[in-house]
């Protein structure tokens, strides 16, 4: 991912790895989630069977995969690990369907990116533990149906508005995940400075946490990258001015804003006088894909109160135009 350079890259993705909480007692916040998830979970144990299939909700890097491989661990299941754009044929499902044992989870990230074919054969799947696969083609074709193992469908999406409804209506749980609040994320980086062995300060842990888009996968990326810093422009320790350094160099605002948050949010103010303006115009502007403006830039700028998503475009807030500096326009933008 973005400034890592590729002799660093497998290092790093490891100690990603290593900063995933294991257990729910180590997953920071989501107090909400995690209590309803316990209930579900735990319910399903009492009885014996397999629990109802659970979606995930929410923006990246808010902890789905990390949630998904600890609601595996809670149940004492094996995971399967695929995603939707990974199952472009019926077949490929029907493939890790049937290699299925009683009680696994299977996980399927960006469930909503799912091939149609295979989003259908995934509701009888889901609905009766059943696949069923056609032999042949053309008017001699025949469907076998076969029995697959119970188990239980953890999907995870950053757009639950993208789900088809029948795909939604066959997950018994949805557990929607918010963005992370300062002192949660300020817990999250403590906790990755032990692992990682960082000398952080508590003043340099208010710094990250604060400007990490109430994200923790941003959380640690920031961390690694105020570590580096610190051990090569100072003496190591992490602190508030060291951290406060750091984050310029790498252009994280004092709010979190990131390059492409900022050049969203120019693009809006500068070139559409605030708008309103769709979401591809936009994403043209900036040179990025409508998704990634939509579904990683746009909740966090919503959530922060600079942009609002109106019917009839995106709107810059008032905020949006005095974080760039600038007076807003007299008059009803909003
Ligand atoms: P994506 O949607 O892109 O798959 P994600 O929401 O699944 O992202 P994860 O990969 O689970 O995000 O989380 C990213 C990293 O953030 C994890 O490796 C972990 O270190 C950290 N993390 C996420 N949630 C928590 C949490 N609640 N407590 C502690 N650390 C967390």
């Amino acid at each position: 991912e973005d400034e890592l350079s590729p002799y660093a890259a497998p290092a790093e993705r490891d100690l990603e790895t290593s900063l995933r909480p294991s257990d729910l007692s180590e997953f920071v916040g989501q107090h909400r989630v995690r209590e309803q998830l316990e209930l579900v979970l735990h319910g399903a144990m009492r009885r014996g069977n397999a629990p109802d299939h659970v979606l995930l909700s929410g923006p990246p890097g808010l902890g789905k995969t990390s949630l998904a491989m600890i609601i595996a661990k809670e149940l004492n299941s094996q995971i399967r690990i695929t995603s939707g754009p990974a199952l472009e044929r019926a077949g490929d499902l029907a493939a890790m369907l049937s290699n299925l044992v009683e009680g696994d989870v299977l996980f399927i990230d960006e469930i909503h990116r799912m091939a149609r074919p295979a989003e259908e054969m995934l509701y009888l799947a889901m609905e009766d533990f059943r696949v069923d696969v056609v032999v042949g083609k053309g008017p001699g074709a025949t469907s076998i149906p076969l029995d697959i193992a119970p188990f239980t469908l953890v999907g995870a999406t950053t757009r639950s508005g993208a789900l088809t409804g029948p795909l939604r209506d066959r997950f018994g749980f949805t557990a929607h995940m918010e963005f992370y609040s300062a002192e949660d994320l300020d817990r999250i980086v403590k906790r990755s400075a032990k692992i990682l062995g960082v000398d952080l300060h508590d003043d340099g842990a208010i710094e990250i946490a604060g400007r990490s888009r109430g994200t923790p996968r941003i959380a640690n990326r920031l961390l690694r990258r105020v570590r580096d810093f610190a051990e090569v422009r100072a003496d190591g320790r992490v602190t508030e001015e060291v951290a406060k350094q750091a984050l310029e160099v790498y252009d994280v605002d004092h709010l979190g804003l990131d390059r492409l948050d900022r050049a969203v949010l120019n693009a809006l103010v500068r070139s559409f006088h605030g708008g309103p303006v769709g979401v591809s115009t936009l994403a043209v502007a900036v040179g990025e894909e409508p998704t990634t403006v939509e579904e990683v830039c746009e909740p966090y700028l919503v959530r922060a109160g600079m942009l609002a998503r109106t019917p009839r475009g995106r709107v810059a807030t008032p905020a949006a135009w005095h974080h760039l500096g600038l007076e807003p326009p007299a008059g009803d933008q909003l």
